[in-house]
């Protein structure tokens, strides 16, 4: 029978449990030790195996055989039954389509009658966030005194949201986001379980693809293999999701590097004459700059073809700009003036450099030996130069140009009132920059 990877390799004994040691060894001790909570609330991100883990632990203090290293047996009757999700001892509610109180009122009745077959009656409620508020009241009742047999696991994706009185009354776990190096390793297993052949780097594109959920991953996995004759390749990826293909994102980095605008709608009309997903795209060029800038920080044999400070502007741009992309009926015109402005990048001057000029220049001048003018800090309150000198502002500009910046600028070079100037027109250049 074919089923679907996520339930197919579904860990089905704490040791399978990946990314996840410390709870795993929490959760064997209270078995060990017979200390149970009444509740327990498994928190953590999408697919990082919440209700996984619930059930696992539902299983393993149901078993019949329970191994001395407290992993359930998978064979007796209640394993099976939970693993099939056939059990009456376990039940799973969905919190975010039972959320009322009469949904939480039934839970109430039948808490009452004792398990069927194993130690315990189990309620596993999931996203259990969503529960309205009169049904989070009459749960905090059950849940202040349950009867011996009775246990409740929560899961949560926002935990912020559930009542305080229901968490102090839980033993807490939050599940750590599952490591990319971990998702690898078990899409990998996966992989060649199926006789499935992946390039690494296809694999690499999944796992980012799903933004730290391992179940999602292992479904793109399932689609990309049931859609895939052969190896699966990143050129195959591309295909079976609408991935915009790497060339065209260094394509982008060399119009970049040449200045070259015109790119800007050559690649703005790629995208629309495709038909590819306008999210997608715009997903994939902030990833690619997301790795530009990774590499810069993390890995120093990487190559600076982008400083970080052009890396932090793109980045911070795309985002800004995507969100409103997605809002804007233009959206063909508003990815081109996104493009142009990627293109652009490379002629900002940055605020490092500006205040580099300005420190040499403030050096400079306080080389000199009169130095009892000079303003004791750079962007100190100077007389506006329009009002110091009102006389012919055309014929001061033409009389007493600013000299060029190669040359050192000293007191001798350069008049007060000009050393003013190139203050205040580098204070106001700063601020538009720190604005922008
Ligand atoms: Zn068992």
């Amino acid at each position: 029978m074919y089923q679907i990877i996520p339930r197919k390799y579904r860990p089905q004994s704490f040791k399978k449990i990946v990314g996840q040691d410390a709870i795993v060894a929490t959760l064997k001790n209270s078995l060990l030790s017979s200390r149970l909570a009444q509740g327990y609330l498994f928190c953590g991100g999408k697919g990082t195996g919440k209700t996984t883990l619930a059930r696992l632990f539902a299983k393993a203090l149901n078993c019949a055989h329970l191994a001395p290293d407290q992993e359930p047996c998978n064979t007796c009757p209640s394993c099976i039954e939970i693993a099939s999700g056939r059990s009456l001892d376990v039940l799973e509610i969905d919190g975010a389509s039972n959320r009322g109180i009469d949904d939480i009122r039934q839970i109430n009745e039948t808490v009452g009658y004792a398990p069927t077959s194993g130690k315990y009656k189990i309620y596993i409620i999931d996203e259990v966030h969503m529960l309205t508020k009169e049904a989070f009241n009459a749960l905090l009742k059950t849940l202040e005194e349950p009867p011996p047999h009775v246990k409740f696991f929560f899961a949560t994706t926002e935990p912020h949201k559930v009542l305080p009185t229901i968490i102090s009354r839980c033993q807490r776990f939050d599940l750590h986001r599952i490591s990319k190096e971990t998702m690898k390793e078990k899409l990998l297993f996966i992989a060649n379980d199926l006789q499935a052949s992946i390039e690494s780097e296809a694999i690499d594109i999944l796992i980012d693809m799903s933004e730290g959920s391992l179940r999602d991953a292992e479904s793109l996995l399932d689609q990309l293999i049931c859609s895939t004759h052969g190896t699966i390749t990143t050129e195959t990826m591309a295909t079976t999701f609408g991935i915009t293909p790497k060339e065209i994102y260094q394509d982008l980095d060399q119009a970049i590097h040449a200045s070259n605008l015109a790119f800007a709608y050559d690649l703005a009309s790629q995208v629309f004459s495709a038909g590819k997903d306008l999210s997608a795209f715009m997903d994939g060029l902030i990833g690619h700059y997301r790795n530009k800038l990774k590499a810069l920080i993390k890995d120093k044999n990487a190559e600076p073809s982008f400083s970080l400070e052009q890396c932090l502007y793109i980045i911070e741009f795309l985002i800004e700009w995507g969100y409103k992309l997605t809002k804007t009926p233009f959206k063909q015109t508003g990815l081109e003036i996104i493009l142009l402005h990627l293109i652009r990048s490379g002629k900002r001057v940055s605020i490092d450099t500006l205040v580099h000029r300005l420190v040499a220049l403030e050096n400079n001048l306080s080389a000199e030996p009169s130095t009892a003018e000079r303003p004791s800090t750079l962007l100190k309150e100077v007389p506006c130069p329009v009002q110091a000198q009102p006389e012919k502002p055309e014929h001061k500009k033409a009389a007493d140009p600013v000299p060029p910046p190669e040359k050192p600028i000293t007191r001798s070079t350069v008049a007060k009132s000009h050393y003013d100037t190139l203050i205040r027109f580098a204070a106001v250049e700063l601020e538009g920059m720190t604005e922008r």
